[in-house]
């Protein structure tokens, strides 16, 4: 099984998990952009958990507990799939700070299907020149943090979550999957009409049915309301709680100064890309001072 250094694979890492990413959020739009069709047919991407690993997180710094994850693209008809689909790549997921990234299978000596092995034996079974591989990467991280880097590799390791929150930004922009809140609207919303169906479709009419049923009726549309603001807003709430405080995390041992995070969001939109656009550098700063203010545990997490 071949091995290559940190920083080769590293880079490796970003550029393929963008493209993949890219290549994923193109299906899903084709996906959900074909309504006259009778029969869609096009590909879906799978995710399924296939064990834990080892490695180290740039968002936590150290080295953590992954969730394993096989991506695939898997044909389907009516939007339902089956089996895991055609392999795609891999993706590790943080335990603890739930960031995704893309990475290669065989990076890790094996896989552990225990959920509960300690980190240290995690580490010996999976990845055990993981110290040596990040050696170098460490190293870097305390002289940023001190001070004693040059600009570029300042620049470079304060670029680094920006790339990674990347396809996460990339994804959301083309499913604007709800935020668990807006789920719940959409659930109680749906609850409610079938709820107004049912009052409407009783037999018999009377004074007190009309009652119920105004209630209910006027119920669903509050839940209609509120279930729109959700829509709505869904990109924006995925900033605040998915992106930023990751970013956060990610960069407070380093203390950005607030025109270094506005010069890396300047060139990430001259490059086209999604958090160039989507995150500021006023709410940015913001979430600096917050997190300052009440340092507490990693972002919410998305469901894998
Ligand atoms: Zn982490």
């Amino acid at each position: 099984m071949g091995f290559r250094s940190s920083s080769e694979g590293a880079e490796e890492d970003t550029c393929a998990r963008l493209a993949s990413e890219r290549d994923i959020a193109r299906r899903v739009r084709i996906t959900f952009r074909e309504p006259a069709m009778f029969i869609v047919w096009g590909t879906k991407i799978k995710r399924r958990r296939i064990g834990r690993v080892a490695d180290f997180c740039s968002v936590c710094h150290a080295f953590r507990a992954f969730h394993l994850v096989r991506v695939g693209a898997a044909g389907h008809v009516y939007h339902l799939s089956f089996g895991s689909g055609q392999l795609v790549g891999h993706e590790i997921v943080c335990e603890s700070c739930e960031t995704p990234a893309e990475t290669r299978f065989e990076r890790f000596a094996g896989v552990s299907s225990d959920q509960a092995l300690p980190l240290d034996v995690l580490i010996r079974e999976t990845q055990p020149d993981l110290a040596e591989r990040c050696a170098e990467r460490r190293e870097l991280e305390m002289r940023v943090g001190a001070g004693q880097a040059s600009e570029a590799e300042r620049r470079e390791l304060l670029m680094e979550p920006f790339m990674l929150v990347n396809p996460m930004l990339e994804q959301q922009q083309a499913t604007n999957a709800l935020s668990r809140n807006g789920r719940r609207a959409a659930a109680v919303m749906l609850l409610l009409l079938v709820g107004l169906m049912v009052v409407m479709g009783l037999p018999g009419s009377g004074e007190g049915r009309e009652q119920v049923g105004a209630a209910v009726g006027i119920a669903f549309m509050i839940s209609f309301v509120v279930f729109l603001g959700f829509w709505a807003t869904s990109m924006r709430s995925f900033v605040r709680t998915e992106v930023e405080p990751r970013i956060v995390r990610a960069l407070d041992p380093f203390k950005p100064e607030p025109e270094e995070l506005a010069g890396i969001l300047e060139h990430l939109k001259a490059g086209g890309l999604v958090s160039g656009r989507r995150l500021k550098s006023e709410r940015l700063r913001a979430a600096f001072a917050t997190h300052a203010l009440t340092p507490g545990p990693g972002p919410d997490a998305r469901a894998a």
